[in-house]
């Protein structure tokens, strides 16, 4: 049972047929990137999955639940997103537990009279989950800055924090490094397969990067104007494209 399922996905804008019956498999702990050139559908791809659009037709399930009618906030998926989207007035620390606290505080704060009991002890467990994925990330010494006060880098690794506390069924990134600096992009990608190992978690990565979906990619999933080409580990696409828009994509010498 693939953890990630997608089978015909179509969307439309207009009368612009951006996604035409997309499908894709992905297994739990895989680190899966979609790649391929701008505006070929990556992203709404991912917004899709992540239940921030909605598909004209086909199924969205996750492990093995259909989670076409779900919420965005109810699947579980947690997005990165390049823009980091923080909130510029409130510290790390409180950045990272946000998301988390309106969905654990969200129903203990209706109960009656043990509400406010259950609410405390949330809370503390929230605090001691934020500073353990601190330590993981090694941004423990930022936790009291506002976003302001960081580096893009530091940046980039609180909106990741921000999503691990959560402990999403799987990790949602849309060119979460495109806004780094050369230098810092080579040095994150490294970080982020680091990370994917010690997580042993789901990863689906959009870019239009080829170089960063062959160093990190278990599989690779190509695409062009709305369709998925090609499907497998970097080498073999690489070595073994199935066509020449592949070949000629990743730049591979067939
Ligand atoms: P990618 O992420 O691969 O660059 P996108 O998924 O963002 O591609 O976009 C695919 C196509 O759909 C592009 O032609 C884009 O202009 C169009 N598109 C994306 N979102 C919208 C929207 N909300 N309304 C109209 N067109 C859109
Ligand atoms: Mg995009």
């Amino acid at each position: 049972m693939s953890q990630i399922s997608l089978s015909g996905i179509h969307k439309s804008f207009g009368s612009t047929e951006v996604l035409k019956g997309v499908s894709l498999d992905i297994e739990a702990g895989e680190f899966v990137t979609l790649v391929g050139p701008s505006g070929c559908g990556k992203s709404t791809l991912l917004r899709i999955l992540a239940g921030l659009d909605s598909a004209d037709t086909g199924d969205v399930r996750i492990q093995a639940q259909s989670v076409t009618q779900t919420r965005a906030a109810d699947r579980n998926l947690a997005m990165v997103f390049q823009s980091y989207a923080l909130y510029p007035h409130l510290s790390v620390a409180e950045n990272m537990m946000t998301p988390l606290k309106m969905r654990e505080l969200g129903w203990a704060g209706r109960l009656p009279i043990v509400g406010p009991l259950v609410a405390r002890r949330a809370c503390r467990d929230i605090h001691a989950r934020v500073e353990a994925v601190a330590e993981t990330l090694k941004i423990t010494p930022l936790l009291a800055r506002k976003p302001g006060q960081l580096s893009g880098g530091q940046r980039q690794r609180v909106a990741l924090g921000r999503a691990m506390v959560r402990d999403p069924v799987a990790f949602l990134m849309d060119e979460p490094l495109s806004n780094l600096d050369a230098a810092l992009r080579v040095h994150m990608r490294a970080e982020l397969s680091e990370l994917h190992r010690r997580l042993n978690a789901t990863f689906v990565y959009v870019t239009h990067d080829q170089a960063e979906a062959l160093t990190m990619s278990d599989r690779m999933a190509v695409m062009m104007q709305g369709e998925i080409l090609q499907v497998g580990p970097p080498d073999e696409i690489y070595h073994n494209p199935a066509s020449l828009a592949v070949a000629r994509f990743i730049g591979s010498p067939a």
